[in-house]
Formats: C-alpha cells, sequence, structure tokens
C-alpha cells in the first residue's frame, strides 16, 4: 500500500508524521520511506540514515553551435521560459538558469544547430535502518523544475514492500502533485488554526480531484479551533498533541513516539 503524507503549508509535522510512521510500521512490516520533499530533504537526519548515492538526475540542455546556427531566433520564441534571449542580427544567448529541459528550442531551430546537452539538476540516494528501507531525492541549489526529480526517485521504487510512505514536499505546486500520483492514500498532516484549515481545504481539493482518498492527521491538536479542521468534512484519524518533549525528541533527530501513530497503524490496518 503506498501512503502519501503530506499537506498545505510548510511546518505542519509532515515529517514528523511520514519518518515516526515509517520507523514504528517497520517493526513489523517491510516499509519504504521516499523523502520526495526533494528541495529540502531531512528524513535521513531524523532517522540518522546514511545516505549512499545512488544516481545522478539529469535533464536535457540545449548546446548551440554557431557554425550552424542562422540567427533566425526561432528558439527564442518557442522557449516560454525566457532561456534563451535573442536579438536580430545576433546569436542567441543562453540562460541556463531558467531552462527547464523542455525540449523545445530543439525542435524549434530550422537548422540543426541546437544539440543535446546533459543538465545535472539533482541526486537520488538510498539507504536503510534495520527493517526500514529509504530513498531520498535532492534537487541541486537554484534548480526552478523540481519535478524531474520526484519522477524519477519514483522510477527508483521496487515492488515487495507492505508499505511505501511517501513524505512530499509542502504545498500543491508540481512536484507535489507528482509525488502524490499513485498513492492509494494521503495523510494530510495540519494544524488547528486559519491557515492551517485554509491550505488543508486545498489540498483536500486536489487529493479529490486526483482520486486519492484521504484523511487528516491533526497536529498541534492542543493549541488553536479543532472546529476548523473539523468543518472541512474529512476524517481525522489521529490528534498529535502541542508537546514541549516531541518538538524537543524532533529537533534533536530523534524518533517520536505517541499513541497517535499506534492510531494511524490501526486505521491502516482495518483498511
Ligand atoms: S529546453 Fe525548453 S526551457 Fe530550456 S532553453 Fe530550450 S525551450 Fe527553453
Ligand atoms: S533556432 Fe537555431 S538557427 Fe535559429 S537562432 Fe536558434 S539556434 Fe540559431
Amino acid at each position: 500500500m503506498r501512503i502519501a503524507v503530506t499537506g498545505g503549508k510548510g511546518g505542519t509535522g509532515k515529517s514528523l508524521v511520514a519518518t515516526s510512521l515509517a520507523a514504528e510500521l517497520s517493526k513489523n512490516n517491510k516499509v519504504l520511506l521516499v523523502d520526495a520533499d526533494v528541495e529540502c530533504p531531512n528524513d535521513h537526519l531524523v532517522l540518522s540514515i546514511k545516505r549512499r548515492e545512488l544516481r545522478k538526475v539529469v535533464q536535457f540542455k540545449p548546446e548551440f553551435n554557431y557554425d550552424k546556427c542562422v540567427k533566425c531566433g526561432a528558439c527564442s520564441r518557442a522557449c516560454k521560459e525566457k532561456a534563451i534571449l535573442f536579438v536580430k542580427h545576433d546569436f542567441p544567448k543562453f540562460v541556463p538558469e531558467q531552462c527547464i529541459g523542455c525540449g523545445a528550442c530543439l525542435a524549434a531551430c530550422p537548422s540543426r544547430a541546437i544539440t543535446k546537452g546533459k543538465n545535472k539538476i539533482g541526486m537520488i540516494y538510498s539507504g536503510e535502518k534495520s527493517n526500514l528501507s529509504f530513498l531520498s531525492g535532492e534537487t541541486i541549489e537554484g534548480v526552478e523544475e523540481t519535478s524531474p526529480v520526484v519522477n524519477t526517485l519514483k522510477k527508483e521504487i521496487k515492488d515487495g514492500f507492505d508499505y511505501e510512505i511517501i513524505d512530499t514536499a509542502a504545498g500543491a505546486h508540481c512536484s507535489v502533485i507528482s509525488a502524490l500520483i499513485g498513492s492509494d492514500l494521503a495523510l494530510v498532516v495540519t494544524e488547528p488554526t486559519p491557515f492551517g484549515s485554509h491550505d488543508a481545504a486545498l489540498m483536500l481539493e486536489l487529493l479529490g480531484k486526483l482520486g486519492i482518498p484521504s484523511v487528516i492527521v491533526l497536529n498541534k491538536s492542543t493549541i488553536g479551533e479543532k472546529g476548523l479542521i473539523k468543518g472541512l468534512g474529512s476524517e481525522v484519524i489521529a490528534e498529535i498533541p502541542y508537546d514541549k518533549k516531541i518538538l524537543e525528541a524532533y529537533a534533536a533527530g530523534r524518533v517520536v513516539k505517541h499513541k497517535a501513530f499506534d492510531k494511524i497503524i490501526k486505521y491502516l490496518e482495518d483498511l
């Protein structure tokens, strides 16, 4: 069963839930934890897993052969990312930071003046701890489009696990959607605050559109207004209280133990 751990905004406790759940589940099951928060992966730090490099993530990068270039500007017009600057009667200028590797410029060039180069945009790592297997993706700083790293990461998921837990990035952008696709269930981690409620509502709507069943895990449940979350109409399967000991354990990189995780496991086992 593939379970996504997600949440609209950052700092709701997604990684806390993903790492603690993975650690608890792996005591009696074969579990793979996938850290798909590729801009800021930190699950390996929480679980003290030493990561090994598995593969590079590369994407297409145009390389220009000015001997063949006829200065027509078609590549610049085809590039929606404004990664190719063109001034009449001059050669095109490439701005690599803007390029997302879509290949539109390659297709648009009438004189084969563009060839296929490669740009490293991230790394995929693996690791393990006792019965828990681990995968993690990390984007190189400055890379705008992170979905290719998430997609490459997901291709490394092999069969044979009782549970695959996907820890997504915060928000509802393209790389989060890439991480969510294929999940059997999503745990939406949120807090009982107006921001938490607003972002959880957006995430629940997105999950509905993707056809992924979802339930809520309410973090810091003892502060704020629980009614804000109950009004969202999605089942709250577990509540994690605001507790200094939990925060201290997480900040110190220790797996958090709490009866809320037993409740989540019971819910999963009953499905
Ligand atoms: S690959 Fe796409 S984004 Fe990059 S320069 Fe070409 S058209 Fe622009
Ligand atoms: S489309 Fe090709 S020929 Fe035209 S400006 Fe770009 S690189 Fe040069």
